[in-house]
């Protein structure tokens, strides 16, 4: 759903406005016809405020207004408000109409704005009839600026979403690199370069290359290079598994479904890019994204295999499924090693062990540099679009030995899988400041509703790192 800002509201649309429990039987409303009307319904118990409530009141000339009920003020938090505004752009009362305006409450523009844009998304590509209902919302509001800057940045999470929510034999590392390309080509300050199969096997990027064996897509490793300012390079590092089969070791069938949200890492960097080149800060990104497809075949990697990683230490495939930690040695190391990053930070759908710990709304953050994390965690918090932090430690590698390489892959099944997880790519940043978002819980929503998020991708982590950018 588009939405724009405006100074003022007319009747050639339904004006929404909200109201909490407490504020309702004071109604405030800029035209006096109406305020008469609406009391009316008020006065009759039609409409009380309670969350959700979605109450249509007309004078029967042109003027409709939207009554939306937000409950007790107290216990209206900013997700609340953006949950409260998705349910309403979904609802049955306004499904007739083409555009709706909007008069937010005091202080709530943003929150209301990530509400239409983020809880307004449909994945309908491959539908053939759409859903009804508005494709625009005019949000009054004062605060232009802050509010467009929403906007903008909620459309780049949907534009994450996209990219994931698609076909895996579409969104494939072919057509990554086009839509790469197509975002920055002709962007100052952006040059891509791409790492394609030839050159990985000279390079050494080994991981890369085994995880990729049974795909009929070739692997890539992307490079896209923001210089918008001087100073050392930050860079970001997303896992790009296309499609994840489990490789050999395959998953359930029940588990396999929507595997193209391996993709989740790539995209979320594609979302922030896309914001780096409308909010051009004066910094030096790198954008790695390591592209393969996890399959099975009489080329797939093997359980049990032994790898030469880019960086020179030797890996144990435990199981194939753990692919992507290993695309992201690679890539991490490679990122390191050539381009001498400050910062290194990763966002990867890492584990499905990241749904046990912290259920779908939260991502898991690890990092041994307390800076960096407080950092991202502050982003997390401001944007909510939410992080837990998780320890390491240097006594987890234990679970990660084996005799007959340098490291496993994985420790133990059901052993604290998220953070072995984050020690293993911990081994392949050097002395390099590095974190670790493991998306694999909060990529996705893969039944019904969970807070604005319809069903598909959330983009979640677009929002964090794009603010984490353009603050620090
Ligand atoms: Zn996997």
């Amino acid at each position: 759903m588009q939405a724009v800002v405006v100074s003022k509201t007319d009747w050639k649309s339904p004006v929404v406005e909200f109201f909490c429990e407490e504020d309702v039987r004071k109604v405030e409303f800029f035209d006096n016809e109406m305020k008469a009307e609406i009391q009316k319904f008020i006065n009759s118990g039609l409409f009380s405020g309670k969350k959700f409530e979605i109450v249509p009141v007309t004078n029967h000339s042109k003027k409709i207004v939207i009554l939306a009920g937000c409950g007790k003020t107290k216990e209206l938090s900013p997700t609340q408000m953006r949950i409260i505004t998705a349910k309403l752009v979904h609802s049955q009362v306004i499904s007739g109409y083409n555009t709706i305006q909007i008069i937010p409450m005091k202080g709530r523009d943003s929150e209301i704005a990530e509400g239409v844009v983020i809880g307004g998304y449909t994945w309908e590509k491959y539908l053939t009839e759409k859903a009804p209902g508005p494709s625009k919302a005019m949000i009054k509001s004062s605060n232009v600026k802050e509010v467009e800057k929403i906007i903008f940045i909620a459309e780049s999470v949907n534009y994450a979403r996209d990219l994931v929510n698609d076909d895996s034999d579409f969104m494939n590392s072919v057509q990554i690199e086009r839509e790469v390309k197509k975002l920055v080509s002709g962007k100052k300050g952006f040059s891509v370069k791409v790492l394609e199969e030839k050159e990985l096997k000279k390079l050494g990027l080994n991981l890369i290359l085994a995880v990729n064996g049974a795909s009929p897509y070739p692997p890539k490793l992307i490079i896209a290079k923001y210089n918008g300012g001087k100073g050392k390079y930050t860079a970001f590092v997303g896992k790009g598994v296309t499609y994840d089969s489990g490789g050999l070791g395959l998953k359930p069938s029940e588990y396999m479904k929507y595997m193209r949200d391996d993709i989740g890492g790539v995209a979320v960097l594609m979302g922030v890019m896309r914001n780096v080149i409308k909010f051009r800060p004066k910094k030096n990104f790198i954008f790695a994204l390591p592209l393969v497809e996890n399959m099975i075949g009489s080329k797939a990697y093997k359980t049990g295999k032994i790898i030469k990683s880019y960086s020179g230490k030797t890996v144990e495939v435990e199981h194939t499924d753990a692919e992507g930690r290993l695309i992201l040695a690679d890539a991490l190391a490679y990122v390191d090693k050539n381009y001498k990053p400050e910062t290194m930070i990763d966002i990867a759908t890492l584990t499905g062990a990241c749904i046990t710990a912290l259920g779908y709304d939260y991502m898991a953050l690890m990092s041994r540099d307390d800076e960096l994390a407080d950092s991202l965690l502050k982003s997390g918090q401001k944007t909510n679009d939410r992080m837990w932090r998780m320890p390491l430690y240097p006594e987890l590698l234990d679970y990660l030995k084996t005799k007959d390489a340098d490291i496993n892959t994985l420790g133990p099944p059901r052993v604290a899988s998220v953070i072995t997880a984050g020690e293993f790519l911990s081994r392949f940043v050097g002395n390099t400041r590095w974190a670790h978002i493991d998306i694999g819980a909060a990529v996705f929503v893969n039944d019904d509703h969970r807070w604005y998020f319809g069903h598909g991708a959330t983009g979640k982590g677009v929002r964090i790192l794009t603010d984490f950018i353009l603050s620090h």
